[in-house]
């Protein structure tokens, strides 16, 4: 409790899964809250139940695909809570492809959903953060930044460009007490990959399973917790830091 007392937070796709849960978990540490996401019913029901029985949180419609959209949380956030402590860039997107078939708009909507959608807030949240000299910003990836699977060419990119631009960033603005990390969840049961057991199978989920060392998903409070932990003045000296929280997904096969 109290590990993010009177933080401001901005987190996005914050109506469920693991931006849900990252808001559900700064909350009870404390964090004022806003919520943000393109399905504005369900975070506005979230936010509220956020509000009623832990502390602070509000819900604001936003298509992090959208500049507008992100420049008027930003806006609103600052108009009502003075400052922003935290940015966390969730929102994404799981689209598949066969680079060879794979569409060029189906391309560009993923690039701009899971990546330019990152450029986008911290273009707009840094300048505020440089001011007061201080700020966490926590990237979310994803393990296929790492591993090959077949067909998920422009997801890893996305994820893999997300590391990288996040390194850049550390090594350029840590003497300004702004920290950048990513986070790299693996397999984690969300409505994400419970939308693609609807319309694939189990079979992928099965695949993850065994291939990682834990031989389980991921919640998304697992998640969660680490995204607590890079807020958190827990981690003032951890910066440019890429933390895998996938079960060891990461590390198999291994040679027997
Ligand atoms: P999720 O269950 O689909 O939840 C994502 C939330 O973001 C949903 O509320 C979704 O709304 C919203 N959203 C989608 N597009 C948006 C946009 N353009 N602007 C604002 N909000 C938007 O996803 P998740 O599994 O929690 O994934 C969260 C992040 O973790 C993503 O970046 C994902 O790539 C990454 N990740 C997930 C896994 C995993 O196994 N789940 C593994 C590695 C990395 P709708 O429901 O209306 O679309």
């Amino acid at each position: 409790m109290n590990r993010l007392k009177g933080k401001v937070a901005i987190v996005t796709g914050a109506a469920d899964g693991i931006g849900l849960a990252i808001s559900q978990a700064f909350a009870n540490e404390g964090a004022l809250v806003v919520m943000c996401d393109i399905n504005v019913d369900k975070c506005d029901e979230e936010a509220k139940r956020l509000n009623d029985n832990v502390g602070t949180a509000r819900s604001y419609a936003c298509d992090v695909g959208i500049t507008k959209d992100v420049k008027n949380v930003v806006d609103r956030t600052l108009a009502e809570f003075g400052k922003i402590d935290i940015l966390v860039n969730n929102a994404g997107i799981a689209l598949s492809g066969n680079i060879v078939e794979m569409p060029e708009e189906d391309w560009d909507r993923l690039m701009n959903i899971n990546l330019k959608s990152a450029y986008r807030s911290i273009q707009i949240v840094l300048p505020h953060m440089l001011g007061k000299q201080s700020g966490s910003i926590i990237n979310i990836s994803s393990i296929q930044a790492f591993r090959s699977w077949d067909n998920w060419t422009a997801y890893a990119g996305a994820k893999g460009a997300m590391c990288s631009m996040t390194k850049q960033l550390a090594g350029q603005f840590g003497v300004e007490n702004i920290r950048f990390n990513t986070i790299s969840p693996g397999a984690i049961l969300t409505p994400m990959n419970e939308k693609r057991i609807q319309e694939e199978g189990k079979a992928f989920l099965q695949k993850s399973i065994d291939q990682a060392a834990m031989k389980r998903l991921g919640k998304p409070q697992e998640v969660a917790m680490t995204a607590v932990f890079l807020a958190s003045d827990e981690a003032p000296f951890i910066t440019g830091a890429d933390i895998k929280v996938d079960g060891g997904l990461g590390v198999l096969p291994r040679y027997l």
